[in-house]
């Protein structure tokens, strides 16, 4: 296949990022917004010898699971990064995700896992507690939006779609100001301009919005002007400067200045609160997390003589809403400010028998075996890339009767699975739960129970 040809193509099955996945003369061609049982004629785009990628000239059949993206652009502008399912009906993209961790288990010859219906998200879109969203000059004019995928050319938007829309609305103020007080745009090639991104995040219980406009200088002319006017806008309660003095594609520099009102906003999660700053971790889907939280909670089988690990703490939510049914909570995480926050949340919960610490989970989780720490459940809920062996081999030292894995990537969580089954633990059942509608990202819970005592 040549770049720029069109190949007929049938759609057999959606890949992991949401690729419509069909054959040509032996050929995989992953095609953009196509499902499967759809006929596409397909633009290839890249033939990679084995393997091309391609998008949709015309649907010649269509899939009676095929929605019409309101947002057009998003299909006509290639934004497939930002919400990539939406063009397929949400209760198809439950069990995308479903499906998804069962042949992963397959794979890895564990088909006896049962895989439970994906729980769905309470919001199939408007979700997002956070954006943040580059800033460019795009024809002479300041824009908001999303970089093409695997570009750095700015679509505007106006419409983020699983964005929280008040979020989108004070965006969108937040730029007017900034046009109207001609602040120029970060340029990446020159390496010069102000303002490189915009993020904003809601406390989805309390409604407050926090601003933070991510700059190439700490201050710079009109920077007050900006400010005087963005506390002016209805709901935000905080604005931030980040600091960004480097040539990056990394979003946030190292630094946030305070610049008006709160340093925190507060957010919900069941009967907690938690105080949220400019770069703290919070779960995105607000409504959702609570249920995630639930599920590994009660199939935790806590006790109140119970110690418990929370590792990968984050701003330590998990083990905060664990607490009170415990005797104790560990928590570890290794960024130092969420790990001030989650002292911070347990102190402002009024909760006394929680304590974090900083450090990777792979180091401290060692050094707490060797000292003999005895465990009753540890909770995890690492990055993509999972857990390592050293945290695993450490864990199971501590003699935990249920390991409760909280996981971002189906793939790294079936490959841990099999290091805990080796080490002693069952179970026979994984639980989606639909954190990322419109996304094809898969979060689950799955609750390793010991059966061999050494
Ligand atoms: N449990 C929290 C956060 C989960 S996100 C919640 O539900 O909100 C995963 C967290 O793991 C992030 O806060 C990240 O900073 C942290 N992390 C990443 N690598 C780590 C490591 N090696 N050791 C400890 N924490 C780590």
């Amino acid at each position: 296949m040549k770049k720029n040809e069109i190949v007929e193509v049938e759609i057999t099955d959606l890949s992991y990022e949401a690729m419509g996945v069909g054959h040509v003369n032996g050929e995989t061609v992953f095609v953009n917004n196509a499902l499967p049982g759809e006929v596409v004629k397909a633009q290839i785009l890249k033939d990679k010898k084995s393997y091309a990628f391609a998008r949709i000239s015309e649907i010649v059949k269509e899939s009676p699971d095929r929605v019409k993206v309101p947002l057009r652009q998003y299909v006509q502008t290639g934004l497939a990064g930002l919400a990539s399912l939406a063009h397929l009906k949400y209760d198809k993209q439950l069990e995308f995700k479903q499906k998804q961790v069962k042949e992963l288990l397959s794979k890895a010859h564990l088909d006896q896992i049962k895989v439970a219906e994906t729980l769905p998200s309470p919001l199939e879109t408007g979700y997002r507690n956070k954006a943040q969203v580059p800033v460019r000059m795009v024809k002479g004019q300041l824009e908001i939006g999303f970089f093409r995928r695997h570009s750095h050319d700015l679509v505007p938007l106006e419409d983020f779609f699983t964005n929280d829309p008040e979020i989108d609305r004070v965006l969108l103020a937040v730029r007017d100001i900034l046009r109207e007080k001609r602040i120029p745009a970060y340029d990446e090639e020159k390496h010069q301009g102000q303002v490189r991104y915009l993020e904003v995040r809601r406390g989805t219980a309390t409604g407050d919005m926090m601003v933070v406009l991510v700059c190439l200088d700490r201050d710079f002319p009109g920077l007050h002007a900006v400010v005087d006017e963005i506390k002016e806008i209805a709901g935000v309660k905080s604005i931030f400067l980040n600091h960004n003095p480097k040539r990056t594609n990394v979003i946030l520099g190292e630094h946030d200045y305070h610049l008006w009102g709160k340093r925190y906003i507060d957010d919900k999660i069941g009967d907690l609160t938690f105080e949220i700053s400019p770069q703290s971790f919070f779960q995105i889907n607000s409504l959702q997390t609570p249920h995630l939280y639930k599920l590994a909670i009660d199939q935790a089988g806590l006790t109140k003589d119970d110690l418990i690990v929370d590792a990968y703490s984050g701003i330590g939510t998990i083990g905060l809403s664990a607490a009170k049914y415990v005797k104790e909570v560990c928590g570890v995480e290794v960024i130092k400010a969420a790990v001030k926050d989650a002292k911070n949340n347990a102190r402002l919960n009024q909760i006394h028998n929680a304590k974090y610490y900083v450090g990777k989970a792979e180091e401290l989780m060692p050094k707490w075996a060797a000292e003999g720490l005895k465990t009753d459940v540890i909770f995890v809920d690492p990055p993509r890339k999972g857990l390592t062996k050293e945290f695993i081999d450490a864990a199971v030292k501590t003699g935990p009767k249920k390991v409760v894995y909280i996981s971002c990537n189906p793939a790294t969580l079936v490959r841990d699975m099999q290091l805990l089954m080796e080490a002693g633990y069952t179970t026979d059942l994984v639980s989606p739960v639909d954190m990322f509608p419109q996304t094809p990202h898969v979060e689950s819970v799955t609750v390793l129970e010991r059966t061999q005592i050494d």
